[in-house]
């Protein structure tokens, strides 16, 4: 199998970019169930590995929690056997992935038409980013995120603890710097293409969803949007 993601006509394929903090797996979630999207988190895919420990997972655990990037080679073999699934031809929304230029052009080999990919990216001021990460919790049995006045797992009751890679600041600022280092440069990759948008995720969840959605269906057309509905 070549790994190859058919060119459909009615098929959304979304990428966020974001600083860690910014918001891109809270957003991520809610479009792709608004608009009957996969959504393929890389971070939430090595957590679950590393919990369930795989071999992928026992490859990833010390490098995530340092706060460093698994290599191209894993992640991009990853996300080509995610995104030769059947849903993601669907349409899928990626959160995490591309995280380098190397990333990028993978993924473009990975699509038919990588010109109908549409690539927003959330801009959070550090300050900001740094006092998200150090309040944001997850579910310690089942990894879904909480929200900020949560006391236990929305979706199975579980305990909510900080995640590993949050938790200390050396490792909250090792992770801004590998963004700004190894993934801000995809924004330059990116951002001369008809389909790149940039929206400002320093407001409520409600009001980034809100220009979330004006800017997927500014860079997609309207018309394609709404036909992926039915
Ligand atoms: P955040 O939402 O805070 O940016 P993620 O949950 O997306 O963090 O990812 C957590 C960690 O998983 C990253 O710091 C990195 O170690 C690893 N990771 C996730 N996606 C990738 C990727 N595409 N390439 C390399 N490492 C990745």
């Amino acid at each position: 199998m070549s790994g190859r993601v058919p060119a459909g006509p009615v098929a959304m394929y979304l990428v966020m970019i974001g600083p860690p903090g910014a918001g891109k797996g809270t957003q991520a979630e809610r479009v792709a169930r608004e608009r009957g999207l996969s959504k393929i988190s890389t971070g939430d895919m090595l957590r679950e590995a590393i919990q369930q420990g795989t071999e992928l997972g026992r490859r990833a655990k010390a490098i995530v929690e340092r706060g460093d990037l698994v290599s191209d080679e894993v992640m991009i073999g990853v996300v080509r056997e995610r995104l030769a699934r059947a849903d993601a031809a669907r349409g899928f929304v990626l959160d995490g992935f591309p995280r380098t230029v190397a990333q990028a052009r993978a993924l473009d080999s990975m699509l038919a038409d990588c010109g109908s990919l549409v690539v927003v990216e959330i801009v959070v001021p550090e300050a900001e980013l740094v006092r998200r990460m150090s309040a944001r919790r997850i579910c310690a049995a089942c990894g879904a995120n909480a929200g900020p006045d949560d006391c236990q797992c929305a979706r199975c009751g579980g305990e909510l603890v900080l995640r590993a890679d949050d938790g200390e600041s050396a490792v909250r600022t090792r992770r801004l710097g590998v963004y700004a280092r190894q993934t801000e440069p995809i924004v330059g990759y990116y951002e001369r293409r008809p389909t790149f948008r940039k929206i400002d995720g320093a407001q409520s969840p409600d009001g980034v969803a809100q220009a979330l959605a004006l800017a997927i269906d500014s860079a997609f057309g309207v018309g394609k949007s709404l036909r992926l509905k039915t």
